[in-house]
C-alpha cells in the first residue's frame, strides 16, 4: 500500500496542529480522538511525520536519545511571554494564577493584543506577521533545548518570545503547555499507532504490524516516517536495530511454583530474579550503549559495563539483555539494589565505580549478527546468547535451572533469596516461547515473595568456618560462617556468611583471632550443609545485622521447623562487633530466630 498524502509541500502550518489539540483537548471519547489524530496525520506531509508525533507525544525527541530536554522554567515562560505580548511579568503572574494554566495566560494576552493593534477590525480573523509552521517550531524549540553556554539564557528567552510572538493566540497557547510539559491531551501511544494504522495501513487491522516494528525500535516518530515514505510494507519484517531500544518483555506473577509450572506448559528455565537494574546492552563494533527498563539511556553510569560488553560479547553487533548487579568487592557478594542508585549521580563516576562494582547477569539476546532473535524461542535465543558471550565473573549468564519439579522450584528460590536476588524468574521453553518485546504476558512468571520482612535487633552468632579472602583480603579471611546455637540438641547450627561489615583492622586482626581454634573438620557440634575453607572450633562470638531474616536450604538453623527442607538465614548480612563477653552457648537461640522470623512478616499489599 502507498503512503495517501504523497504531498510536495514538506511543511504544514502549525495551526493545524494547534485546531487538532483544540478538538482533541474537547472530546473524551477514544474514537473520536482516533478520527482527529487521523486527520492530523493525514494532512502532515510526510517528510515532518516524525516530528509531528514526537510534539503529540509532547516531546522533541525519543528520552532514549539522552539529549537535552527543554527544561524551561515558569519564571524564564513568563518573562518570554511578557516579552512576546507587551505585557508586564507580574500581570502574567497574575493571569496565570487566575486561569491555572499558563497557556490560556498566553492565549488571553496574544488575544488582547491583537485587538488593541486591530481596534474595530478585532473581529476580522487576523493573520500573524510570520506563520509559524511544524519546521519553525520544532526547530526553534530545539536550539532551545540545544543552547548551552555563556549567554545561553537570554539566547532561550529571545527564540522563546520570537515564536511566541509569531503564534496565534491558540498556537500560544499550546506552544506554551508544549514547553512547560503539560500538553495534556491524553493521547496515548495506542491511539497513535491506531491512527497510523488507520492512515497507512489501510484501518486498525494493520495495527500489530505497527505495534511490532515500535516494539522493536521503540521510535514512533522514526517509526511513521518509514511508513509514511516508504510504505507499510517497508515494516513488515523490521528487525531492531543497534541503537535503538526494544521495548522490553515483563512478566505476570504468581505465588505458588505448582500454578506456575502449569501456566509455563510444564518443563521451565528458572533463572534468578536479580534484585539490581534491567540493561539492555547494544553493542556495534567498539560502541556500547545501554538502556533502562525505562528505555532511558545510563550508559554513562556504567563505564565498567561498556567495557565488559567489547570484552565479553564476541559478535560484531548484538543486543543483550541482562540485569546490573552491585557487589562487595571484597567478598564477591550481592548488595541490595539500593546502593546501585550512587551510579547516579553526575560527577565522579570512576570513584563510585570503584565502590559499587557491579556485575551484569545476561537472561536474554534480541539481537546478533544481523539477525532478528526476538522471533526465536528461548532456547534458540539462550544458545546463541552462551556462543557470542565470553563469560566472565562480572559478566555471565543468570543462575539457573531447567525443572518440572515445584519443589525444585521453590528450593532454588529460597538459594536465589539468600544469595542477594528476589526471587526467580520462571520462563517458558516450549517453541512458541519468543521474546514478546513491550509486552507483559505468562511466557515469563515472576516469584517473589508476598511478604517483607525486615530485621530490626541484631543476632549473636558463632562462628564455626571461614572463607579465604581475594583482592583487598587475600591473606586473610573474607567471610565467616556463623551459627545459633540449639540448646536442645546442643550443637550450632549455621545462619550466614558474613563478609561485610569489618574494617580493615577486623580484617587484619582475623587469622590471629582464629588460629587457635582452627581444625581440620566439622566440629562434632556443628551442623552445617555449606562447606567453608576452613572449620572453626565455636568460641568466638559477633554481634550480626542484616536486612531481613530469610528461609534457606543451605542453612540449617532451624531446620524444617518453618518448612519442610528449609532453614533460617541473614539476607545482607554484616558484621557490627565482637562479643567477647559472650560464651558460645550464649549466642542466640535456633529457637529465638524461628520467633524473630515469624514477628517480622509483612504481607506485601502490591503485586
Ligand atoms: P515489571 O518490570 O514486571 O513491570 P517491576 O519493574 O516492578 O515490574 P519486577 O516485578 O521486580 O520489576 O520484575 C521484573 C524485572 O526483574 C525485570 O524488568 C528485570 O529488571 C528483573 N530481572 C532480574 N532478573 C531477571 C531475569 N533472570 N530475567 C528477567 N528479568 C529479570
Amino acid at each position: 500500500m502507498t503512503p495517501p498524502s504523497q504531498s510536495p509541500q514538506k511543511d504544514m502550518d502549525f495551526s493545524i496542529i494547534a485546531d487538532a489539540f483544540e478538538k482533541i483537548e474537547a472530546i473524551t471519547s477514544r474514537t473520536q480522538m482516533t478520527l482527529y489524530l487521523v486527520d492530523l496525520i493525514k494532512k502532515t506531509p510526510s517528510e515532518i511525520i516524525d516530528k509531528v508525533v514526537y510534539i503529540i507525544q509532547g516531546k522533541l525527541w525519543p528520552d532514549w536519545m539522552g539529549m537535552p530536554e527543554l527544561g524551561i522554567g515558569e519564571k524564564m515562560l513568563i518573562k518570554a511571554i511578557a516579552l512576546a505580548t507587551n505585557t508586564r511579568e507580574s500581570e502574567v503572574e497574575m493571569l496565570y494564577k487566575k486561569l491555572g494554566d499558563l497557556g490560556k495566560a498566553a492565549e488571553y494576552l496574544k488575544k488582547k493584543k491583537e485587538t488593541a493593534t486591530t481596534g474595530l477590525l478585532a473581529f476580522i480573523p487576523q493573520k500573524s506577521a510570520t506563520k509559524l509552521t511544524v519546521l519553525k517550531v520544532y526547530n526553534t524549540l530545539a536550539r532551545v533545548a540545544l543552547v548551552t553556554g555563556e549567554g545561553s539564557r537570554d539566547i532561550k528567552l529571545k527564540l522563546l518570545a520570537g515564536i511566541i510572538t509569531d503564534a496565534s493566540p491558540k498556537e500560544a497557547k499550546y506552544i506554551v503547555r508544549f514547553i512547560e510539559g503539560r500538553l495534556r491531551l491524553g493521547i496515548g501511544d495506542a491511539t497513535i499507532l491506531e491512527a497510523l494504522a488507520i492512515v497507512y495501513g489501510g484501518g486498525a487491522h494493520a495495527r500489530p504490524v505497527i505495534e511490532r516494528a515500535y516494539n522493536l525500535r521503540a521510535d514512533l516518530g522514526n517509526i511513521a516516517k518509514i511508513i509514511a515514505t516508504q510504505g507499510i510494507n517497508a515494516i513488515k519484517n523490521i528487525k531492531p536495530e543497534v541503537g535503538i531500544p526494544v521495548r522490553p518483555m515483563l512478566a505476570e506473577r504468581l505465588s505458588s511454583p505448582i500454578e506456575i509450572l502449569k501456566k509455563v506448559g510444564g518443563k521451565a528455565i528458572v533463572e534468578y530474579k536479580y534484585d539490581g537494574e534491567r540493561a539492555q546492552i547494544h553493542k556495534k563494533k567498539n560502541q556500547v550503549l545501554i538502556y533502562s527498563r525505562r528505555l532511558e539511556n545510563i550508559t554513562r553510569q556504567y563505564p565498567d559495563v561498556v567495557d565488559y560488553a567489547l570484552k565479553h560479547i564476541k559478535s560484531e553487533e548484538a543486543i543483550v539483555e541482562g540485569e546490573i548487579v552491585t557487589y562487595d568487592p571484597e567478598t564477591g557478594e550481592l548488595r541490595p539494589f539500593q546502593e546501585l542508585m550512587h551510579r547516579k549521580r553526575k560527577h565522579d563516576i570512576h570513584i563510585a565505580m570503584k565502590e559499587y562494582p557491579v556485575k551484569v547477569f545476561l537472561f536474554d539476546l534480541l539481537y546478533a549478527d544481523e539477525e532478528d532473535y526476538t522471533n526465536k524461542p528461548i532456547i534458540d535465543r539462550r544458545k546463541k546468547l552462551e556462543e557470542i558471550i565470553s563469560q566472565s565473573d562480572v559478566f555471565k549468564i543468570a543462575e539457573y535451572i531447567i525443572t518440572d519439579d515445584p519443589d525444585e522450584v521453590e528450593k532454588f528460590f529460597l538459594k536465589a533469596i539468600e544469595e542477594g536476588a528476589e526471587g526467580v524468574m520462571v520462563k517458558a521453553m516450549h517453541g512458541q516461547a519468543i521474546y514478546q518485546a513491550g509486552a507483559r504476558g505468562w511466557l515469563w512468571i515472576k516469584y517473589k515473595r508476598d511478604y517483607k520482612s525486615e530485621m530490626i535487633d541484631t543476632v549473636d552468632l558463632v562462628v564455626v568456618g571461614a572463607f579465604h579472602g581475594r583482592g583487598r583480603r587475600a591473606g586473610t579471611y573474607g567471610a565467616l560462617l556463623m551459627a545459633a546455637y540449639n540448646p536442645e540438641k546442643d550443637v550450632f547450627e549455621t545462619v550466614c556468611k558474613v563478609g561485610s561489615g569489618f574494617t580493615d583492622e577486623d580484617l587484619g586482626k582475623l587469622p590471629d583471632m582464629l588460629k587457635p581454634y582452627m581444625i581440620d573438620h566439622k566440629h562434632p557440634r556443628v551442623v552445617a550443609k555449606m562447606v567453608p575453607d576452613t572449620w572453626v572450633t565455636p568460641a568466638l562470638v559477633a554481634e550480626i545485622i542484616g536486612a531481613e531474616l530469610t528461609l534457606s536450604p543451605i542453612h540449617t538453623c532451624a531446620m524444617d521447623k518453618i518448612r519442610p527442607g528449609v532453614g533460617i538465614s541473614i539476607r545482607f548480612p554484616r558484621f557490627i562487633r565482637w562479643r567477647p563477653d559472650k560464651n558460645p552457648e550464649d549466642a542466640t537461640t535456633s529457637h529465638e530466630l524461628v520467633e524473630m522470623y515469624n514477628k517480622q512478616l509483612k504481607k506485601i499489599s502490591s503485586p
